[in-house]
Order: structure tokens, then sequence, then C-alpha cells
């Protein structure tokens, strides 16, 4: 069976770019994500036995913004003659995805369509009247093999009801199948990670996933699904019903052992140190299997996590952990609490001087509400100023569907264009003029470089190797 998977598209539509010179723009450039569509690389390391084709569309409109997704789409199926095509879809991405589903209907009504990732996951009904036959709702490992199973066994009449994880499209409903949210904690774990799977990576290996400042090449390794914790802006805790599962440590080994191509490792997870003991675990014998020798490692961790466990992040810094990435949000702690961040300032600025101290290069991100004052950015900058770090970026208060902060602030949603829902555009009135608001964030985004800056004179000699 040929089946082609695609990773969509992101518009990198950025009204920034009206109102800011150029150093703004350099700022809004480096958040461009580089990066495999790992899910896709996981999916076709469950179909070893299936001619499984993957084209990165994102890396090839970063790399060259006059590549033609539509027609490169058709020209790939009209050379590769895919039996089911499958897209993974964040919000940016769905209006990419909905004209890609048209296109393949067009070229072959015969082909299977399938989508997952998160915003089919949290958004379903964004898909009726879609050219998708299948929406996968969640974790997808299980549900799509399964879905490739049935369609081979039955292609004139297939079944896919009992398949959990799905909604089907007939049209103008969904019919969805047993949730995985309905399962219990050992059901779940027990079926549906299936982590000793391991992803095939060798199908995007053509693209180029290398950081340019280094010159090295990157890539991602999932060790976690879910979080111990609830933000409220936060879609990840309830793709896996807000449980939390620790990987086996011996399979993360296992499966590091075999990324020596890959000098940047990254833990593409919602909380890679939501297990303090498994954490503990995988750094020691990242040690002991010499892993940390030739590859740095990438990973998120928050703030309050490094206050209890100094120890655990100096571990992890002698096993080659490099940069973190920590939702910091806000710098003062009203607005922590209604994040549901379950941390306050003073958390933050010594959980960077932790990080800071240990050699780690933290990129930290605010939250930017679009009712922000004149004050309430001097108050950011400041903050970015007293408490410098590798890099501080922003993001501005994006309300995602699915998330408990969709159900607060929907309503004030001007924007409803979703190749604007990248986090760098406000989708909500401002409450300052346009301009000004996205004015005062490329002076928030100089000051993030001079405090970088201020940063390397203090901490740049910790680190011994350059990442
Ligand atoms: S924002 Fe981070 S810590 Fe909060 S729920 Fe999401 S993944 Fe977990």
């Amino acid at each position: 069976m040929n089946i082609l998977l695609v990773n969509p598209p992101i518009p990198n539509k950025f009204k920034i770019f009206d109102y800011c010179d150029e150093e703004g723009r350099d700022a809004i450039r480096k958040r461009v994500l580089v990066g495999p569509p790992l899910a896709l690389n996981e999916l076709a390391g469950m179909l070893p036995e299936e001619n499984v084709l993957i084209i990165d569309q994102k890396a090839e409109i970063d790399s060259n913004p006059s590549y033609d997704y539509i027609d490169e789409l058709i020209k790939e199926i009209n050379r590769f003659k895919p039996d089911i095509v499958s897209f993974t879809c964040l919000t940016a991405q769905y209006n990419c995805v909905i004209k890609l589903l048209e296109t393949v209907k067009k070229v072959d009504s015969g082909i299977l369509t399938s989508i997952g990732g998160i915003h089919p996951s949290s958004c379903p009904e964004d898909f009726v009247g879609s050219k998708a036959d299948i929406i996968s709702i969640g974790l997808g490992k299980h549900s799509y093999y399964h879905m490739v199973q049935e369609y081979k066994k039955n292609r004139a009449n297939p079944d896919f009801t009992n398949i959990p994880g799905l909604a089907l499209n007939l049209g103008d409903r969904l019919v969805y199948t047993r949730s995985l949210c309905d399962m219990s904690y050992k059901e779940f774990k027990e079926n549906y990670l299936l982590d000793e799977v391991l992803p095939n990576r060798s199908l995007t290996d053509r693209y180029d996933y290398t950081i340019a400042r280094i010159n090295k090449r990157l890539h991602y390794i999932s060790t976690s699904q879910g979080c111990t914790h609830k933000c409220n802006f936060c879609y990840l805790w309830k793709m896996t019903n807000g449980y939390y599962f620790h990987r086996n440590v011996e399979s993360i080994i296992n499966e590091l052992k075999q990324m020596d191509r890959y000098y940047l490792i990254r833990f593409c997870d919602a909380n890679t140190f939501g297990d303090i003991k498994k954490s503990k675990e995988l750094f020691t014998r990242i040690i002991e299997e010499g892993l940390n020798l030739n590859h740095a490692y990438m990973g998120d961790v928050r703030t309050d996590t490094v206050i209890r466990h100094p120890d655990l992040l100096e571990l992890a810094a002698k096993a080659g952990l490099k940069v973190t990435v920590c939702g910091l949000e806000a710098t003062n702690d009203e607005e922590l609490k209604k994040y549901g961040k379950d941390c306050t300032t003073d958390t933050i600025r010594e959980a960077l001087k932790i990080l800071n101290e240990c050699g780690i290069y933290v990129n930290g991100n605010f939250i930017v509400r679009p009712d922000y004052e004149e004050k309430d950015f001097e108050g950011l900058a400041r903050f970015i100023e007293d408490n410098p770090i590798y890099n501080a970026a922003l993001t501005i208060l994006t309300p995602f569907p699915g998330t408990e902060q969709w159900n607060e602030l929907k309503d004030q949603i001007v924007e409803w264009d979703y190749d604007y829902f990248n986090l760098t555009n406000s989708v909500l009135k401002t409450r300052l003029p346009e301009d000004v608001f996205y004015k005062k964030i490329s002076e928030v985004y100089k000051v993030s470089a001079k405090s970088g800056r201020k940063f390397m004179e203090m901490y740049g000699e910790k680190n011994q190797r350059a990442v």
C-alpha cells in the first residue's frame, strides 16, 4: 500500500511586519521553527511493511517562499499514486490543509484521506464538510495503524467504527468512535502509547533541519506524553485526558543510540521533567552510555521544577542539556495566577538564575496580552533587562480551540482567519492602537537582544560547547 504523509505549510503571516523596523523583523523571523514533523516519522515507524513517503511542505516553503504547495502535491500524487494521503495539522495550517484535501480528491476521489494533530483533535467539527474522510483525535499511532490495516483488508467497504480515537466524516456530520479520553490510565498506557515502536526518521533526512547558527543537524525525540499540569491556554494535557506518561528509560536510550547523525536532539515533550525519578534515571543513563559526548540536548522545563530540583538540572546539564525552553508567561503574580501556572515571579527569577549558573541557555517565553498598556510593556521590558537570559521571546495571547482560554475569550476574537493563529499576531482587539501595540513589542525585542548580550557577558564562559 502506498501511503503519503504530508506536513502542510505554515503561512507565516506576521502583522507586526507592517509596523516594525528590520531589527524587529529579524526577531520575528527567529521564531520560525526549524524541525522535522516527528508525528509523521512516528506513523511511518508503525508501518514498516508499507511504502510510505513523507513530504514536509513546511520545510519546503520556509526554504523557498515560491514553492507551490498545491502544484507540488498534485505532482507527487501523480508520481507516487498513493492509496492513502494523510495530513498533520496545527491551527495555523488549517486553511492550507482544507485546500490540500480538496486537491487530493480532485486528482483522485478514490484516495482515502485522513488528518490528525492538535487542531483536528481539539476541534474536529471544523472538518465537517471538508474532504477529510477520517479525523484522528488524540495520540494517533494506534488508530492510524488499525485504520491502514482495515483499509488494506477491506478496501471496497472498510469499517472503521471499531477503531478508537477516530471521527468518521459523513459530509454533514461526524460519527465518533470510542474516545481515547474514555480510557483508564492503565488501558491508555498499555495499549495506546506504543513507545517501543520507533519513528522512521530516514524518510525526512532529505530535508535540511539544520540550525544555521551552528550548522548542526537537529531531530526530535519524544520521552513522555501529556503533562502533570493544566495551564488554561494549553491543549497538550487534554490530548491524553490529563494523564502524564513517562516513557521507559531504556527504550529512550535505545532510540538515542540510533540518532548518531543528529547533533542537537530536542525532547519535544509537553513536560520532559514531569517524573523526577525517571528524569534522573534518563540523564544518568545518557552519561553512562556516553550519549552526551556527541550530542547536545534541548528540552522544556517548568520554573517550579527547577527551583525544587536544582540537582536534577545540574545532572541534565552534565548529560548535555544545553538549551531549555521555559514558559515564563508573565512578570506579575496576578497574571501568572490567571494562566493557572502555579508559580510566582520569585520562582521565575530564582529558576533563571539556577539555569544560567548550570550553563544552560534559556529560551524564555512571555505572553503579551492584547489589553497591555504602555506601563505593562515597560514592566515586561524591565523584567527582561533585570533577569538576563539567552533569549527572551514574546508570544501574543491567542485563545486556541479546545483550551479553557478559548471558552473564556472566543467571543472577543476579531481575527478569525486561522492563518494568523501563530502566536505572533493579536487575534483579539488590542487596547492600544494596533500600530502602537506592535511597535511596543518590537521595542521589547530590542531590550531582549540587549539582555541576551548581557547574559553572554555574565555566563557565556560557562558554556564549554557552542550550541
Ligand atoms: S503549558 Fe506546559 S506546563 Fe502548562 S499544561 Fe501545557 S505543557 Fe503542561
